[in-house]
């Protein structure tokens, strides 16, 4: 995701801002039109970006900023919200329940991830105790039933489709009745897609739903179509009535501002993310960690579902308590580092960690900066366990440094540029201090 970049956008606006010695209408201007232009750029659409700028202006006193209130917490504050308020139009339209047959059709363009996602979304019921089962009413794209044939053997769930049939709309109704008779209950049906949205494709839609009667359908959409997500989700939800939003690719270079704008095109909230091509690399969507990591704040809850993945259990609670207590040594670094190695894909994690993310390890480097990290954990290999447990830099002297670089066989200004690293970390995990982790990954509250 890119989401990194618009996170350091709006924090440099933001810094500016309080920077500036006075907070007049001028200087709000100025860092909110930073900060539309960054929401511009992650491809959220323009509508959206200025309705918000209007609210925040409006919620955003100026009194309370000239009184030297926390402007920089109070504008994040009311950027967040408004975010939040755009990301959440409420609860899906239907939500199955276990055990009830539900019938769930997918909708969205050719490539759009659509049949991927339904199997995905199957695999993610099944694991949970549902009986899933996926009926192909694909027919326009040659492979599109051996593809779901494929995906649904290899997650042992049931599916329905036909070589012959070039009926898209019988072979829907046939799939959906033979899955009731057999008491499952989460009948998929994967449509058609086109290139473009165009006639033929919505009026096959259309057909579709009327013949099975569907409880939700749900807008699978590509994350990184940019600025056309919010007219694609429109045209969609114009012909069936969309009641949820699934968006994929939100691995690759994927913005996130299109899901904004799909969400505010069709009214329904996105309820699932795709993050990579495998069946579980797939994400329940939670609107606050969405958007804490949209500004760059991080995803707390995601955070500490990592934590409790990779952490060894008994030294959990340890680095909790040195957390909140607002140290951060060399050696948590380390150990930071360490989990970070065995964590596997880099990018997946990273943008979850408080400044971890965008700087440290940019997307789509992941060998450099592994090497990187690598690279520096030899270096604190040289250091003295009492550097690795103080947090006082001055421990660091010239002499020490030298030694290091020696010992470590790098040259002082790497040595240099990983003390910078430890700094620029500690310096953000030091707002740590006293935190008692949020609730729902709420970082606003940081
Ligand atoms: P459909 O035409 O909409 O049914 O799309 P497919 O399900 O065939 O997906 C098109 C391509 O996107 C395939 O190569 C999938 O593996 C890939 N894909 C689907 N979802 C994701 C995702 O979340 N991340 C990534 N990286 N690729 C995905």
């Amino acid at each position: 995701m890119v989401l990194g970049q618009l996170g350091g956008s709006i924090s440099r606006a933001l810094q500016q801002m309080s920077n500036a010695t006075i907070i007049d209408e001028k200087a709000l201007n100025e860092c909110l039109n930073e900060i539309t232009r960054a929401l511009l750029q992650a491809d959220v659409q323009f509508k959206l970006v200025r309705d918000m700028q209007t609210n925040i202006k409006k919620i955003v006193n100026l009194e309370d900023l000239a009184a030297g209130h926390n402007k920089r917490r109070i504008i994040q504050q009311a950027i967040f919200n408004e975010l939040c308020k755009m990301l959440d139009p409420g609860k899906p339209s239907f939500t199955p329940k276990k055990g009830k047959t539900s019938i769930i059709m997918f909708v969205g363009l050719q490539g759009s991830g659509k049949t991927t996602t339904c199997t995905k979304y199957a695999y993610y019921h099944q694991k949970k105790g549902w009986k899933p089962a996926l009926v192909c009413a694909d027919t326009f794209r040659a492979g599109a039933f051996d593809q779901l044939k494929q995906n649904a053997t290899k997650a042992k769930i049931p599916f329905y489709g036909s070589y012959m049939e070039s009926d898209p709309v019988k072979i829907a109704a046939e799939g959906v009745e033979r899955f009731k008779k057999e008491n499952c209950d989460l009948i998929i049906v994967d449509t058609s897609g086109r290139h473009k949205q165009e006639a033929a494709l919505f009026e096959e839609m259309r057909q579709v739903s009327e013949a099975t009667k569907p409880d939700l359908i749900i807008f699978v959409m590509d994350g990184s179509i940019g600025q056309a997500a919010f007219d694609q989700a429109q045209a969609f939800k114009k012909i069936v009535s969309v009641g949820a939003v699934i968006v994929t690719k939100m691995d690759g270079h994927a913005k996130g501002g299109g899901a904004l704008s799909a969400v505010a095109a069709t009214k329904s909230p996105v309820i699932f993310l795709g993050t990579g091509e495998h069946m579980d690399e797939f994400e329940v969507f939670d609107v606050k960690p969405f958007v804490s990591r949209l500004l760059g704040m991080g995803d707390w809850s995601g955070f500490m579902d990592k934590i409790h993945e990779v952490v060894p259990m008994d030294q959990q609670p340890e680095l909790m308590q040195k957390l909140s207590e607002g140290h951060f040594t060399m050696r948590i670094m380390y150990e930071q580092f360490q989990n970070i190695l065995k964590m596997g894909p880099m990018g997946q994690v990273l943008s979850m960690l408080p400044g971890f993310s965008a700087e440290l390890m940019p997307k789509g480097h992941e060998k450099e900066s592994q090497a990187k990290v690598k690279r520096y954990m030899t270096m604190m290999d040289s250091m003295t366990n009492e550097e690795l447990d103080s947090t006082n830099p001055k421990l660091m002297n010239e002499s020490r440094i030298m030694r290091i670089a020696r010992g470590s066989g790098r040259q002082v200004r790497d040595v240099m540029e990983m003390l910078e690293e430890y700094k620029r970390l500690a310096k953000i995990w030091g707002k740590m201090k006293g935190l008692k982790i949020p609730k729902g990954g709420d970082m606003s509250a940081l």
